[in-house]
């Protein structure tokens, strides 16, 4: 019997910064180092506004969002997520840290991800 794939995310996000105008790092607790676009991101808001619900599909559309979006602020929520304050006035995405890792753009994971 095959057991299904459950990927399980313990790390939590040791620390969170700008790496530049539009590249955020995280390094995790488990030694990762991620790097994200900042609206790739944005785009991958996981909040009721951005995903249709029932569907999963993404309302954002595509090229919406600004190329000079930025966090103006983040915050850690609980143990399990963290709150981005986007400067287009969005703030209701909760990214897990699950989501978190799955959107990492470091070279090692978006390798994995081309296979
Ligand atoms: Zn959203
Ligand atoms: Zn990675």
């Amino acid at each position: 019997m095959a057991a299904g794939i459950i990927i399980m995310i313990s790390a939590t996000p040791k620390s969170i910064k700008q790496v530049d105008e539009s590249t955020l790092g995280i390094v995790w607790s488990d030694g990762h180092d991620s790097t994200y676009s900042v609206k790739n991101l944005r785009e991958h808001c996981p909040c009721a506004h951005c995903i249709d619900e029932w569907s999963g599909k993404k309302m954002i559309a595509p090229g919406s969002v600004a190329d000079d979006i930025r966090p103006k602020n983040i915050k850690a929520v609980g143990l399990y997520a963290v709150q981005f304050y986007w400067n287009d006035g969005h703030d209701t995405g909760l990214y897990t840290h699950e989501l978190l890792r799955q959107l990492c753009e470091c070279s090692a994971c978006k390798s994995q991800g081309a296979a």
